[in-house]
Order: C-alpha cells, then sequence, then structure tokens
C-alpha cells in the first residue's frame, strides 16, 4: 500500500464490474478517526456482491455503486476531536457497523439490530462504502485497539471472529457440551474455536467439502474435532429436502443429541439437518443465509422444545 495521499477503492458497480477508483479522503468528524486500512478480509457477502450484484432482493446498479470490504484493520492517521483513548500510530482493528445510539434495540445495548443501522459494505440502509480502500473514518467507539503480538491480518479477522463469539453467546454453551456446526467455511470454523474456548466438549463439523474439513481438523489440533463429509442431494432426486435430511441424519452414528447446533451454510438441508441433530431442549443458532423460505421440521421444534434462534453479525463481541 503506497504511502501517496490517494485512496485507492474498489468500488463494485454490478456483478463482474468492479473498479479501481481514486477517492476522497475523509477527515474525521467529531469523535471520529482517520484509519490508514493496512489488511481487509473478503467476506462472502462481498463474493455475492461481485458474482451477484446483489444479495436478495437488494441490487447494485451503476448509480448506486458501493465500496466492499468490511473486515479491516489499520494504523490511526488523524484523531478527530473529542476522541479520547485513541492517538495518531495506534494500531486498530474496525467494526464496521454504524448504528444509530438512541433507538431502543440500541439502548438495550442489542445494536446490530438497530433498524438504522448502516453497516460498511451493505445494501441495507445503504449503500454504505466499505473499508476496501486505503483510508476510512470511524467512531472511535468501533476502533479497538490491538494488541502487539497481533497482526494487521489477525486485525482483520476480529470482524468475522465476533459473528462466531455472538452466535455463541446466543446459546450459552457450556464446559462439557455436544456441539454441532453445519458448515466449514471460515465462520463454521471460528464459531467451532469459540465454541471449544467455552469449554465445549464434543464438536462435530459437518461440510461437502474434504479439504475445507481437513483444514479444521488443523487448524483446531490438539483438540478432537470431529469431521463428516456430506454428500451433495443429487440434483435428480425427486425425494422431499426433508426426507432426504432425515435419512441422512438417520445413518449419523454419534452426532445427534447435540446441545447446540450452529448451522452456518444456510442451505435448505443443513437447517432441517440442523434441527434434526439438536437434542431435547436443545438449541439451534441459524448463522448461514440462505433461501428465505424453507421447510423446517416444525413438529420436532415443538415437542422437542428446540429453541431456534438467529443471529444477525454482533454487538458487544
Ligand atoms: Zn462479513
Ligand atoms: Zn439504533
Amino acid at each position: 500500500m503506497s504511502n501517496e495521499r490517494t485512496n485507492l477503492s474498489a468500488v463494485i458497480y454490478g456483478a463482474y464490474d468492479l473498479c479501481m477508483e481514486l477517492r476522497e479522503i475523509p477527515e474525521p468528524q467529531v469523535g471520529e478517526v482517520q484509519i490508514n486500512v493496512r489488511a481487509t478480509g473478503i467476506c462472502g457477502s462481498d463474493i455475492h456482491y461481485y458474482k451477484e450484484g446483489g444479495i436478495g432482493p437488494r441490487r447494485l446498479s451503476r448509480d448506486k455503486p458501493m465500496i466492499l470490504g468490511h473486515e479491516s484493520a489499520g494504523v490511526i492517521t488523524k484523531v478527530g476531536e473529542g476522541v479520547r483513548g485513541l492517538q495518531i500510530g495506534d494500531r486498530v482493528a474496525i467494526e464496521p457497523g454504524r448504528s444509530c445510539g438512541v433507538c431502543a434495540r440500541c439502548r438495550e445495548g442489542r445494536y446490530n439490530l438497530c433498524p438504522d443501522m448502516k453497516f460498511s459494505a451493505s445494501l441495507l440502509q445503504g449503500p454504505n462504502d466499505g473499508t476496501l480502500r486505503e483510508w476510512v473514518t470511524f467512531s472511535a467507539t468501533l476502533c479497538h485497539k490491538m494488541p502487539e503480538s497481533m497482526t494487521f491480518e489477525e486485525g482483520a479477522l476480529m470482524e468475522p471472529l465476533a459473528v462466531a463469539v455472538h452466535s455463541v453467546r446466543r446459546t450459552q454453551v457450556n464446559i462439557g457440551d455436544k456441539v454441532v456446526v453445519m458448515g466449514a467455511g471460515p465462520i463454521g470454523l471460528l464459531v467451532a474455536a469459540v465454541a471449544r474456548a467455552q469449554g465445549a466438549i464434543s464438536i462435530t463439523l459437518l461440510d461437502i467439502n474434504v479439504s475445507r474439513l481437513n483444514l479444521a481438523r488443523t487448524y483446531l489440533a490438539p483438540f478432537p474435532l470431529q469431521t463428516i463429509a456430506l454428500t451433495l442431494k443429487p440434483r435428480d432426486s425427486d425425494e422431499e429436502n426433508l426426507d432426504w435430511s432425515q435419512r441422512i441424519v438417520a445413518g449419523l452414528e454419534g452426532v445427534g443429541e447435540a446441545d447446540h447446533v450452529f448451522e452456518c451454510t444456510g442451505a435448505e438441508t443443513c437447517v432441517q439437518m440442523a434441527v434434526l441433530l439438536a437434542r431435547r431442549g436443545g438449541s439451534v443458532v441459524l448463522i448461514g443465509m440462505g433461501a428465505g423460505k424453507q421447510t423446517l421440521p416444525v413438529d420436532v421444534i415443538g415437542t422437542r422444545e428446540v429453541d431456534v434462534k438467529g443471529n444477525f453479525r454482533y454487538a458487544n463481541a
């Protein structure tokens, strides 16, 4: 990254329509700091914007472009009026969501649910420009000082880690608990790591991608992570998804009866399996985002008192 005062920014206009542009360098307002971004992770949502030009009903357009990126860390280069506790040269991990701070949800501390949340690189309440650029400004309260031992790349990972911390807090994983994680992508991996740190004694990770499962075992070693490679439901199968899921779960040995299941794929069959793998009185946390309309075994949810919980980004993580 150059030290010239340009603000090279990755701007997305639509599917496969990404331009590197020089934008204005933002000046910090009252309570804000200016940050020279040193590392930015690419999130699944960035990939959706790049490949599909949007997420769900929200679409990019030529007259509504957006700077990508929301997993970033950098160095403070300017400090606005009224900022306390941060100074020029501080290395910080950025929390990239600007909530209103005054609504009922913000005031009860669940600011991730703020209806006016302006989250970086999201079209919700946006487009809100993201952090895949050289310079950004954020409220000082959203900048978290990094320990000296932490690299900028690790600092950028604090954002997806916050998702994992929040999801594990949504359901209170306790020492000795049995956990199942659907999906071995970055979030699934981080959820498994946080569940382990919370004291889960048994963690099983399921995915269709064997190399991801292999990486996960190395990542969590020496913890004896159990991994299971699932097969995709054949496209020409006319079996109902729920019947397929029930059949697959019935064939899995020693995996069910989980205290907590974290669903990190959003795929209908995985959401169904998540419910079926939870024990009586267990919980399912929905982290992955897939199709809005899905068939769930509500009889199982009802009679086994399975708590199905939503999960949206994070707060105070
Ligand atoms: Zn993300
Ligand atoms: Zn609010």
